[in-house]
């Protein structure tokens, strides 16, 4: 083994790591240790490279003498991740006058014609960048090399060394470039993320008998079930050739001729391979072969592509198999990539308004309204609106937007545009490159092929697994989560140390959620129950009511339709469990604000429009979330905490049985002091002895307090004295501690991340410096107080994996978040269980 120190040669005993040379040139070592047939290879380090990018070319002769006379080889990059990207491959560097003669002796005219042909365009394109239109169509070398001088005003190159000097430094260039820099930074790169190149010996794919490049996979990259898939395209270089159309297919199939066919003893060594890679390096591989009269090369191999359903089952086969641990099946599979495995689908059997195609970039649909800015995703987000982020083209500073967003559309782009990569990042349905839609960004228009237009606000469907666009809400098929999925999620449950409970208000809420089992409701927000028509009018008349008895009247009814709701939530979630929040918005929000709204009322109370207008008109606030609501209106209101304590109590006596009674636990919102607590917490138990005593039955419950102001996180120690429990409201404690409102940060928000104001927006990502100070200063008062006392995180970072680790860390008991974040909840659990066992000094 010759080394050198700037380059090495790829050898079974050679220093390679992934840190210094990137993941490829590491790879195709375990290949060479496996004994595979991998052609004779050698690694430039980052260093190196970084050396190469800033002009310090080092004397490339050596090397070039390492692969001997005749020889052409490849560049491909190595960076550290594979999905880090990096500047794609030069074939056949090496190729002049002379090689060309000899390759036409061996091989033939025309096949030593085509290769130099194919080089002299790339290395006039991708290194050297001229105009490709000046290559195109059938060219001989000698017009080839015409157009070159023409162009690059100087003759083409024929000493192998300079080729490849050119090359180098071309790749080691394209990696600083600012749009490798942005991709690979959205993909998790840090901005100093280093790139290697490994040099080859190329095995030609062209000559006598059968030979040609190939590559195959062993698993279905949709589902990820075992299969071989793959092309194989005789007399032919590179994967480019594999979307030809004389391509063969790997295995003998009915479509065709197939590789197994023409050349079974490669065939077989090519299965065994791929069997030897799966069982030694651990993983599905994608393998690029090429054949050279019947003898195989293995030029590469990546780990083999596949959706985000596929590699879920792939970790699950593996794991099953014993090829890997589960624990180590959990940790390969990226939390938020189970988006895409639980996103709904477009009905195919419904009519479907089309108004637009474009790519499908990343799975599942979603509808939504139409805004044409991430700043107006976030805001209409904050509001609770569903909403598609529609765009020319997406970059880093729409990715809070993409957050926010329930899917993308772009006008341009492709499959590895940002929009693409980002959004299947995400697990969001995105389509892209839907070019035959006009975008008017100022005048927040979308314009169709048909002269149909769309403004922002309306409402359309983007499916990303068919590319199409769609009118309104489309009719959508829920997701199969079973299978491997099931599995993966159940390893989950058994590995990971914290609850994770849902936070449900209806019935399909804890139907969603139970699909992947949950270890209960952690926030149940009452207030949404009256949102329906009937009870919105009961709801108006008890705001409305004059007198305590009109009032008592309109809250009577409103008890048999709040106890069926806590009924059905109880026997549903089968003793698990149940945390009510008691009613917390302001009442104005059950009012109309227009003409129309209040004239309506109007009628349906048979008041005048002037004393409707003027009730709300006293109802209006300035600082509405922070005026009257939460506790604050149950003290000063108490009839409606009293009826759904009531409501409360008597369903939890119709849904017990027997030898399962229901302990339901009862929360208080916007507390900011112990007397609020002592107040609600008298009249609660009042009435529960009332029901007591009326039904003739007993029953426990648990009354506890949602942490939402600073203060009752700084006064948790008091409050824990009347709370079996403290929940860590996080959307209105991070607005509180930031004096940031969190429906109107959205304007804001992507200048502030942009100039690392703050990290990432406190209301995505747990801020545990300052939020997070506050929740441990809470939990350590309320356990002085209670040591037994339940503590939990139930705003939107319950889904957060960061904040799931800092819950952990804490000692909460559980985290409560929405219902399809649950397997994300519960994966990134396990998963930092998993890696605090390997990083025990993290903890
Ligand atoms: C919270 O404030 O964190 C919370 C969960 O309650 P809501 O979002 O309903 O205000
Ligand atoms: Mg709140």
């Amino acid at each position: 083994m010759k080394n050198r120190p700037d380059y090495t040669l790829i050898t079974a005993t050679a220093d390679m790591h992934t840190a210094t040379h990137g993941n490829r040139a590491k790879c195709l070592q375990r290949l060479v240790r496996l004994g595979l047939p991998v052609p004779l290879t050698a690694a430039l380090s980052f260093d190196a490279v970084r050396q190469i990018a800033q002009g310090v070319v080092p004397d490339l002769a050596p090397l070039w003498a390492e692969f001997g006379p005749h020889a052409l080889v490849s560049v491909r990059s190595s960076s550290q991740a594979a999905d880090w990207g990096g500047p794609g491959t030069v074939l056949n560097i090496g190729m002049n006058d002379e090689l060309a003669e000899h390759l036409a002796k061996v091989h033939g005219r025309s096949a030593a014609d085509q290769l130099y042909v194919n080089f002299i365009r790339a290395y006039a394109v991708d290194v050297l960048r001229l105009d490709a239109d000046e290559f195109e169509g059938p060219l001989t070398p000698r017009i080839a090399k015409e157009h070159f001088e023409d162009e690059a005003e100087e003759a083409f190159p024929q000493d192998p060394a300079v080729q490849l000097r050119e090359v180098l430094r071309s790749m080691a260039r394209a990696w600083e470039g600012t749009t490798a820099r942005l991709l690979r930074q959205a993909q998790g790169a840090p901005a100093d993320a280093g790139l290697g190149l490994v040099v080859q010996r190329m095995a030609l794919g062209v000559g006598e008998g059968v030979s040609g490049s190939g590559i195959v996979q062993m698993i279905d990259p949709d589902t990820g079930d075992a299969d071989v898939i793959g092309r194989f395209v005789p007399q032919a270089q590179g994967r480019v050739a594999l979307r030809d159309d004389d391509a063969l297919y790997i295995r003998s199939d009915a479509r065709g001729h197939s590789l197994q066919d023409a050349a079974p003893e490669a065939y077989h060594d090519l299965i065994a391979a791929g069997a030897l890679m799966r069982e030694k390096l651990r993983e599905e591989m994608q393998i690029e072969f090429t054949l050279m009269n019947g003898q195989l090369n293995i030029l590469d191999a990546v780990r083999a592509p596949r959706s985000a359903r596929a590699a879920v089952a792939t970790v699950v086969n593996l794991a099953n198999d014993g090829v890997i641990s589960r624990g180590e099946a959990l940790s390969r599979i990226p939390p938020f990539s189970l988006g895409q495995l639980l996103h709904r689908q477009v009905d195919a059997e419904a009519p479907r308004d089309v108004l637009g195609r474009g790519i499908a970039a990343a799975p599942g649909a979603a509808t939504g309204k139409i805004v044409f800015s991430s700043t107006a995703a976030q805001a209409l987000a904050a509001q609770g609106e569903a909403t598609i982020l529609v765009k020319r083209e997406t970059s880093s500073e729409d990715v809070r937007g993409m957050h926010a967003a329930q899917a993308v559309l772009t006008e341009r782009g492709g499959m590895t545009s940002h929009a693409a990569v980002i959004a299947r990042g995400l697990g969001l349905p995105c389509v892209t490159g839907a070019s035959s839609l006009q975008l008017d960004m100022r005048k927040k228009t979308l314009t169709t092929a048909g002269r149909r237009v769309f403004h922002e606000g309306d409402v359309i469907t983007v499916d990303g697994s068919s590319g199409d666009i769609l009118v309104g809400a489309a009719k959508m098929i829920e997701p199969a989560v079973g299978g491997a999925f099931a599995t993966l999620i159940q390893w989950a449950d058994e590995i990971r140390d914290i609850g994770i409970r849902v936070n449900a208000d209806t019935v399909e809420d804890v139907e969603t959620a139970q699909q992947f089992g949950v270890d209960g409701i952690g926030l149940c927000r009452t207030e949404h129950m009256f949102f329906d028509p009937n009870r919105l009018t009961l709801m108006r008349e008890m705001i409305f009511a004059e007198t305590e008895s009109d009032r008592a009247a309109a809250l009577d009814r409103l008890l048999p339709m709040q106890r069926g709701d806590f009924t059905e939530l109880f026997k549903r979630m089968q003793g698990k469990p149940v945390c009510i929040r008691l009613f917390d918005p302001p009442l104005h929000e059950f009012l109309p604000s227009d003409r129309d709204g209040i004239r309506a009322l109007a009628e349906a109370l048979d008041l005048p429009v002037s004393r409707v207008a003027a009730r709300i008109e006293s109802l209006q606030e300035y600082n509405p979330m922070l005026g009257m609501r939460g506790v604050r209106l149950g003290i000063t209101v108490p009839e409606i905490y009293d009826m759904q304590a009531r409501a409360i109590f008597e369903a939890t006596i119709a849904a017990s049985e027997g030898k399962n009674p229901v302990v339901p636990e009862i929360m208080i919102p916007l507390v900011s002091a112990k007397r609020e607590v002592e107040l609600v917490k008298s009249r609660v138990d009042a009435v529960a002895a009332a029901v007591a005593a009326q039904n003739g039955k007993s029953f426990t419950y648990r009354l506890g307090v949602m942490v939402e102001t600073p203060r009752a996180a700084l006064r948790a120690g008091e409050i824990a004295e009347s709370s079996s429990f403290l929940s860590f409201g996080t959307n209105d404690l991070t607005q509180m501690t930031y004096g940031l409102s969190r429906d109107d940060a959205g304007r804001f928000m992507s200048a502030y991340v942009q100039q690392g104001v703050f990290v990432e927006d406190p209301f995505t990502r747990l801020d545990t410096e300052g939020v997070g100070e506050l929740l441990l200063i809470g939990a350590e008062r309320g356990r002085a107080v209670r040591p037994e006392v339940t503590l939990s995180i139930c705003g939107e970072h319950g889904g957060d994996p960061d904040s799931i680790r800092f819950s952990r860390i804490a000692g909460f008991d559980y985290v409560s978040c929405s219902p399809f974040r649950v397997p994300l909840a519960k994966l990134s659990a396990a998963q930092w269980v998993l890696e605090d066992e390997t990083l025990p000094a993290k903890r």
